[in-house]
């Protein structure tokens, strides 16, 4: 449902992805593993255009979404995004946090919204927690409003961007069950992580990346556990 070809992207002369291909299938949890500053993040942004690409394609369910014409609410409907630090609004209710773009973006009423946000809180263990401010819950528990708040807009894939680098180690646990369920309900997923247990046991497969290039690919268990560039060995052995 995603395919990304041949994608380039400078920060003025800098090259930061220098031709990546990927292509993500329905119902696949992608992994995305490197050192710090090999392109990890600009590549999750570039899928939902909160990056422009410098040159090549990419497209979501068919469409290519490097188009300048693009829909880009549309487009952030399709792809939530979940990221290291949890960007909830502070002024609002975990509950508003929920429903806001659900109605300015698909104009759902304020009860639909309400019950599909609801719903979603629950998912995540939260359904009690739609009064509180953020400034109230734990961040592991923001974490996981933000995953429902990305849910609440019935997306077809969703992006996660370090979600658990932020929280406390015991806090850790809480976010990765509920994205593992998440994947074993089928969604597609695009995780860059340090957390290479999780990679193990949920990525259907584990893109390596380094200096703006994918290194190494291949099923969890291969890349994790058998690495064969020694670029990847050499990274798995730091953290591991
Ligand atoms: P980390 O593991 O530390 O999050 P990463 O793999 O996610 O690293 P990116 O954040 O994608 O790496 O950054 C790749 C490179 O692009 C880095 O060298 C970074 O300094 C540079 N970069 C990222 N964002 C910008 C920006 N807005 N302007 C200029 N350079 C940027
Ligand atoms: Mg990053």
């Amino acid at each position: 449902i995603v395919t990304i070809d041949n994608l380039h992207k400078s920060y003025g002369e800098r090259e930061v992805l220098k031709g990546i291909d990927l292509a993500v299938n329905q119902g696949e949890v992608v992994c995305i593993i490197g050192p710090s500053g090999s392109g990890k993040s600009t590549l999750l942004r570039c899928v939902n255009q909160l990056e422009t690409t410098t040159s090549g394609r990419i497209t979501v369910l068919g469409e290519d979404i490097t188009d300048p014409d693009l829909d880009i609410d549309a487009l952030r409907a399709r792809v939530g995004m979940v990221f290291q630090q949890f960007n909830l609004f502070n002024h609002m209710t975990v509950l508003e946090n929920c429903t806001m773009a659900q109605r300015k973006v698909l104009r759902r009423s304020k009860g639909e919204a309400t019950k599909i946000a609801l719903k979603n809180l629950e998912l995540v263990g939260l359904g009690d927690r739609g009064n509180a401010t953020p400034a109230q819950l734990s961040g592991g528990q923001q974490q996981r409003v933000a995953i429902a708040r990305a849910l609440s807009m019935n997306p077809d894939i969703m992006l996660f961007d370090e979600p658990t680098s932020a929280l406390d180690p015991e806090l850790v646990g809480d976010v990765l069950k509920v994205m593992r369920s998440l994947a074993q309900q089928g969604m597609t997923m695009m995780v860059v992580t340090h957390e290479m247990a999780f990679a193990r046991d949920v990525a259907d497969r584990v893109i390596f990346m380094d200096q703006g290039v994918v290194v190494e690919e291949g099923n969890a268990a291969q890349v994790i556990t058998a690495p064969q560039h020694e670029r990847t060995q050499e990274f798995l052995k730091r953290v591991l």
